[in-house]
């Protein structure tokens, strides 16, 4: 198994602007591995457990669950729990794969 520190792979995208020009950025509360995105400087974990998009997704700011907030058309949004402390919003493409 590789360590946790070593989970960055090729196809791992920043989810604010979606480059892969990000470096690990030590570590969240919950012992997450945390990134940082070079070009738009957003602060996020991979979360590679993540099985279903209708599942809560982990914030990528600090780590906590999202709660879905709003659901659209084609898009799920995801509030973070830490709210309004975390302010951070995830907006989540439906797939029609699983
Ligand atoms: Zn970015
Ligand atoms: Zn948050």
């Amino acid at each position: 198994m590789a360590s946790p520190e070593d989970r960055q792979m090729p196809g791992d995208k920043c989810p604010s602007c979606g480059c892969d020009a990000f470096y690990r950025y030590g570590k969240t509360r919950h012992d997450k591995q945390r990134y940082l995105c070079l070009i738009c400087g957003t602060q996020f974990i991979l979360d590679r457990e993540r099985a279903h998009i209708t599942d809560k997704p982990i914030c990528p700011a600090c780590g906590l669950k999202m709660h879905l907030y709003r659901r659209e058309d084609k898009f799920l949004r995801f509030r973070c729990s830490g709210y309004p402390l975390c302010k951070t919003y995830l907006k989540v493409a439906i797939e029609k794969t699983e």
